[in-house]
């Protein structure tokens, strides 16, 4: 049926006066004289310019530029120049409202970040290396002003936010995008909140079933919680303020998605994971007092609760690279059970809360510059021109998450560099040459070896040599971005050089087989040698591994060589894959933007079966994969990949089998083997591939592999597994 949509243009025109006035209050804390002018004007702009636009959902389209105004104003702290920029957004890039216009209007700064933001919003498209590319220029005009990036996070964070109405398939595609990039970059900015949110609206379309899941059993036990924090933090808040501390102390809930990953984690399920909130002392200090404030209140917690002494994180004494501040700690309940506690200041929750912008705000008062590093990291990272934009994106996501250590050199000073990092990357964090020269290191005054992982706290000299070079395996030993494009670098340049000598040996091989040395030949050789491109040809001539012979049946065969090229997997498309193959008509999924049956394979990552939500890619030699939307593999293939991603359904049913795996936990209790196989064997007749069985002192943990239908026959088994006497608890797993 379709419904009319009514549309009462005064009442809309009231509403968005409204949320105007709502945008101007939150931006109240940071408006100056005139500031109130320029806003309307963006604004009066904006409207007019969108005047005829909708969204998806049917309404005005000035409420999204409205909306990422406020998160900017309100969620990051960002002031007039910003909002602005927020309300005009869209503006250059869907109307006819130029560059020229903006900077007319508003200046050249506004101009410039609008600018940004209208290069960076086809971002995502296509193919791979583009989407790598355009993730580059976007950091590019990070380092230019932040500000883009942040503005284009709130954009993100609002289209998140009111995905609904969008067509599944998009639904997917922005979704993987925002766990893949935007949700670490967040995080990289410090801006947790809104991290936290984007992760759990990614999960809620990527994965439904569990988000829905966890949402509705964390809400089962909503009551019980509150209980059990207002007693916790009773006499906290007591004995804080007897010692005049002022203080807020409250309770407050993880988010979904963190909660999930614990879960995965630490393979268990979700009635094992004690951490579902995190108790927060908020002290009001003066700025001298902050530290002493800190761990007076530490002093308290820890005094009413013992602490795991292993989980102490003093981010008071040295902040993170974001700017995070705070001092964490575990300490044992009155239930026995751990509750982490985390203490800071008003000052910096701002700043964990918002990140950056706060940051700036409190720069004065603050020696830290661990963003301004970082932004100045990434500088140097782009500067790099010789660096592939598909490896830059790998090498910097992989930074984008790590935690840091903090190492001191020789003299006592103090680099900061991820977890993990090893002494190579410390001598390539020093200097480029000290880096490509290492060839050991001494830690706290030992002799060890480039690859040794550091430690927190260690102090390290770089043992060189003027004989060293980087080598290929060097690339395993570094995880920095910085060590990674630099060696890269040199070796590309060794290779040109052994490329460069292997070329003159190559003209005189074919000088003496009398072939004409010109590109034609050295191309089609390279063909027949089945290498990617000509230089690979030198150095596989100057390493001696293309020698005479072969390249004297090379001329024997030459004829067949004419029509043959090179495989170019970036050109595969649906069509070609389709055109290679054709299903049988007892095919069970339904392939394309048609549906049609083709032939497909199962991914062995996920595992899918009938009734999962599931999605066909293109593979190079394997036709179309099928994978689970919730594959752990999933949104890395989406959003880089978009373009090779297939719509897949699943065909009525058919009398076929598919394996999954369950575990299976519980007390072991004679016969509790026997009555599970029943179950699976005689009630529900599915064959079963393998058992694994541990007892532990009365714990069961089994692993069962077996053959099911499909969704709905395994979710019946599940519920039957689960009414057998010990059983505690049943779970899908992938392989
Ligand atoms: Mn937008």
């Amino acid at each position: 049926m379709k419904t009319e949509l009514v549309i009462d243009l005064e009442a809309e025109k009231q509403e968005i006066l409204k949320r105007y006035r709502a945008l101007l209050r939150a931006s109240k804390s940071t408006l100056q004289k005139g500031d109130k002018k320029e806003i309307r004007k963006a604004f009066d702009m904006a409207l007019e310019s969108h005047k005829d636009m909708r969204r998806k959902s049917g309404e005005p389209y000035i409420y999204h530029p409205i909306a990422v105004a406020q998160i900017a104003a309100e969620e990051i702290g960002l002031g007039t120049t910003s909002i602005v920029c927020a309300l005009l957004h869209d503006v250059v890039e869907d109307t006819d409202i130029t560059l020229e216009d903006i900077e007319r209007e508003f200046g050249k700064k506004t101009a410039k970040i609008i600018d940004g933001l209208t290069k960076i919003s086809g971002v995502f498209d296509t193919n791979s290396s583009l989407q790598a590319e355009n993730f580059r220029k976007m950091l590019l005009t990070l380092a230019d002003d932040v500000r883009v990036i942040l503005i284009k996070l709130a954009d993100r964070l609002h289209n998140m936010r009111t995905m609904d109405f969008m067509p599944r398939h998009k639904q997917l595609k922005i979704a993987s995008e925002t766990i893949y990039l935007y949700a670490p970059l967040a995080h990289r900015l410090g801006l947790y909140a809104i991290k936290s949110e984007l992760e759990d609206l990614s999960m809620k379309y990527l994965d439904p079933d569990t988000y829905k899941f966890i949402a509705k059993k964390l809400n089962e036990k909503k009551a019980e919680r509150a209980l059990f924090i207002k007693k916790f933090v009773e006499p906290i808040d007591e004995i804080v303020h007897e010692q005049g501390l002022v203080a807020d102390v409250y309770g407050r809930p993880k988010s979904i998605h963190s909660i999930w990953n614990k879960m995965k984690k630490k393979n268990i399920p979700f009635e094992e994971v004690y951490d579902l909130f995190a108790i927060r002392i908020i002290l009001d200090s003066a700025p001298e007092n902050e530290k002493a404030d800190c761990w007076k209140a530490y002093s308290i917690v820890t005094d009413l609760y013992r602490p795991n002494p292993d989980r102490l994180r003093d981010w008071v004494s040295s902040p993170k690279g974001n700017g995070y501040e705070s001092l964490h700690t575990t300490v044992m309940g009155p239930r026995g059970q751990w509750v982490e506690v985390q203490i800071r200041t008003q000052r910096m929750n701002e700043i964990a809360e918002k990140g950056f912008a706060a940051h700036w705000k409190y720069k004065e008062s603050s020696n830290d510059n661990g963003l301004d590093q970082w932004i100045q990291k990434v500088r140097e990272m782009l500067s790099n021109p010789e660096a592939n934009a598909l490896d830059f994106l790998d090498d910097f996501k992989m930074n984008l998450f790590s935690d840091e250590i903090f190492i001191f050199t020789p003299k006592g000073a103090l680099i900061q560099l991820p977890l993990g990092a090893t002494a190579l990357d410390f001598a390539f964090e020093i200097h480029t040459d000290v880096g490509a020269t290492c060839i050991g290191a001494k830690v706290n005054h030992k002799l060890v070896p480039i690859s040794y992982k550091l430690q927190n706290g260690d102090q390290v000299e770089i043992i060189t040599s003027s004989k060293q070079t980087p080598k290929e395996d060097w690339l395993n030993v570094v995880v920095t971005a910085k060590a990674k494009s630099k060696i890269k670098s040199s070796l590309k340049e060794e290779k040109r050089k052994i490329a460069e000598n292997g070329k003159e040996i190559l003209e005189r091989k074919l000088k003496s087989l009398k072939i004409t040395y010109n590109t034609d030949n050295i191309q089609k050789l390279s063909y027949f040698f089945k290498l990617p491109s000509t230089q690979e040809l030198f150095v596989n001539v100057a390493l001696g591994k293309i020698e005479l012979k072969d390249i004297r049946e090379y001329l024997t065969s030459e004829k067949e060589v004419e029509n043959r090229g090179p495989e170019r997997p970036e050109n595969l498309t649906v069509d070609m894959v389709k055109s290679k193959m054709k299903g049988s008509e007892n095919d069970i999924l339904l392939i394309g933007e048609d549906l049609q049956k083709i032939d497909y394979n199962l991914a062995a990552c996920c595992n899918p079966i009938p009734g999962d939500d599931v999605f066909g890619f293109v593979t190079v030699s394997e036709g179309i994969k099928i994978h689970r939307t919730n594959c752990p593999n999933a949104a890395q293939l989406m959003s880089n990949y978009g373009y090779r991603i297939v719509k897949a359904k699943w065909n009525k049913q058919q009398e076929l089998t598919f394996l999954t795996g369950l575990r299976i936990v519980g007390i072991d209790d004679v016969g509790l083997i026997n009555n599970i196989t029943r179950v699976i064997s005689t009630d529900f007749k599915v064959n079963m591939r393998s058992i694994t069985v541990d007892t532990n002192e009365g714990i069961f943990d089994g692993s069962i592999m077996i053959f099911v239908n499909d969704t709905e026959h395994l979710e019946n088994l599940i519920k039957n597994l689960l009414k057998v006497r010990g059983v505690t608890g049943v779970t899908r797993f992938d392989a």
